[in-house]
């Protein structure tokens, strides 16, 4: 490990950071089970090194020297992924793109803005917004997450609905191929080129690349916005109604649909008990505002909606990115995770039904419940939570694994997709050869065996390991 630490030193001496703080900080992301082993004294292997590089010629330097050495390798952004996407060995090194930071260019004329992939959301946002312009790409974690990592996982953000999702509005990229060798997409509003290699890095979780800057196509920031909440008999009536908002054409950026559970548990001062609650947010021009907002409600009433307070709205975009640590729970032997899927119309009622009721028979289970927050024409996302305090702590670990195993094999078995927008990393890389299909699956190994044939690039993740 020595031997190969000075010739890591010599090569790449600049950049590389070896004290045990930097490498204990990067040793993780967000997964609630790396929460676990820290709060268990098992923090994680410490990487062997960390590397920081501050320019794409220095990632692919990086990248050819642990090719050589053949030293496996891991990117970390923001370090928020919740599937463990980041967890290096002892003998991997980490690559932290958080000094490929800021604003490389912005055109304003064509709504354009190339970020380094290790800006953070929020910073992005403002550095845009400076102009009037936004991203319009709003993850709860915008203040902890990458541009970088939102591609590298596919992210979604709470506007999808108008906006689309990360893949929507990323026009370019530029990413180190496994070989050290560099990618950059062209900046054109669209081509019919041949298959689009931006996709090949959306939601590739570090496994095929580096990402080294992100293009995004912007938009002006909307004239005017306005909240709507009606509450619904139950779910299912609520998904009918949105399904009819959807189908009539109308694109309310945020559209959020919570079963009577959570309804009660976030929004007790505006829903009545066991009814649902759909909180939609307008926004943009002010005439499309005046026009959207109305039949939207017409359609939800003719759908059994009821109106209810507004305000339900302002409540949600005041505390909407702020949640509690998976950690306190753990402390109190209980376990909490979300795990989102997603569904087209006629699915979604049994994918909901079938994965709340197989929840409910894990031992130890406090709750499981859902809420809708991404609309499509042809279906929506279920994001569901759970929480389970097991008779011993001990058992969290396994109690965990089996609310991941129902929620996955009752949502594949009702027609659903295993992952909308948190990625695979480890906890869901079980389950992809069932989502992509056996072909599917390996049309990805193949990609992954000719672009990286070692396999050196974050092994472990997204693909289930040889
Ligand atoms: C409180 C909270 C709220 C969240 N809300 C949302 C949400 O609303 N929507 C949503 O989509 N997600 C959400 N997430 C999940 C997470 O924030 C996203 O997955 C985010 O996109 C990860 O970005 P990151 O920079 O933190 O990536 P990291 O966690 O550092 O990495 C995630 C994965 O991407 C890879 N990666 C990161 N950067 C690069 C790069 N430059 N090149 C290649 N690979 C890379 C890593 O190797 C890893 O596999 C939330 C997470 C938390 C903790």
């Amino acid at each position: 490990m020595s031997q190969l630490l000075s010739v890591l030193r010599e090569d790449l001496g600049d950049m590389l950071r070896e004290d045990e703080a930097t490498r204990a900080a990067q040793r993780a992301d967000a997964w609630v089970m790396a929460e676990w082993a820290a709060l268990q004294g098992r923090g994680g292997a410490l990487p062997l090194a960390v590397l920081e590089p501050t320019s794409t010629e220095d990632v692919a330097r990086a990248v050819r020297v642990c090719r050589a050495l053949a030293v496996p390798l891991v990117t970390r952004g923001g370090g928020s992924g919740v599937c463990g996407g980041v967890q290096p060995g002892t003998d991997h090194v980490v690559l932290s793109t958080r000094r490929l930071d800021g604003l490389v260019g912005l055109e304003s004329d064509d709504l354009l803005a190339r970020f380094g992939a290790g800006t953070m959301g929020s910073d992005a946002e403002q550095c845009v917004q400076q102009e009037g312009l936004t991203i319009g790409h709003w993850p709860q974690s915008i203040a902890l997450s990458t541009v970088g990592g939102w591609v590298a996982t596919r992210a979604a953000g709470q506007f999808s609905t108008a906006y689309g999702n990360i893949e929507d509005v990323v026009l370019a990229l530029e990413a180190v191929l496994p070989d050290g060798s560099v990618l950059r997409t062209r900046e054109t509003p669209r081509a019919s080129a041949g298959p689009d290699l931006r996709q090949l890095f959306l939601g590739s979780e570090g496994t095929l690349g580096v990402i080294t800057e992100v293009t995004f196509s912007l938009r002006p920031l909307p004239e005017t916005s306005s909240g709507q909440a009606l509450h619904f008999a139950d779910f299912e009536t609520g998904l009918a109604a949105l399904r009819r908002v959807l189908r009539a054409g109308w694109r309310p950026p945020v559209v959020r649909l919570y079963d009577a559970r959570e309804a009660r548990r976030s929004f007790r001062d505006f829903v009545p008990r066991d009814r649902a609650l759909l909180l939609l947010l307008h926004e943009g021009p002010a005439p499309a505002v005046a026009s959207e907002a109305p039949a939207v409600e017409a359609l939800c009433r003719e759908g059994g909606g009821v109106v209810t307070d507004p305000a339900a709205v302002s409540q949600w975009l005041a505390h909407r990115n702020q949640v509690p640590s998976f950690r306190s729970f753990l402390e109190e032997g209980v376990v909490v995770d979300t795990i989102e899927v997603a569904a087209t119309w006629s699915r979604l009622p049994s994918v909901y039904a079938s994965v709340v009721a197989s929840l409910g028979e894990v031992p130890g289970i406090l709750a499981a419940t859902a809420h809708a927050s991404h609309a499509y024409r042809s279906g929506a996302n279920l994001y569901f939570s759970f929480a389970a305090k097991p008779s011993e702590p001990q058992q969290i670990p396994a109690v965990y694994a089996e609310c991941w195993r129902r929620t996955m094999e009752a949502t594949l078995a009702a027609g659903g997709g295993i992952a909308h927008h948190h990625g695979v990393g480890r906890v869901r890389r079980g389950w992809l050869a069932q989502e992509l299909g056996t072909t599917g699956a390996g049309l990805l190994l193949a990609l992954k065996d000719t672009l990286d044939p070692a396999g050196l690039l974050n092994p472990g993740v997204l693909l289930p390991p040889r």
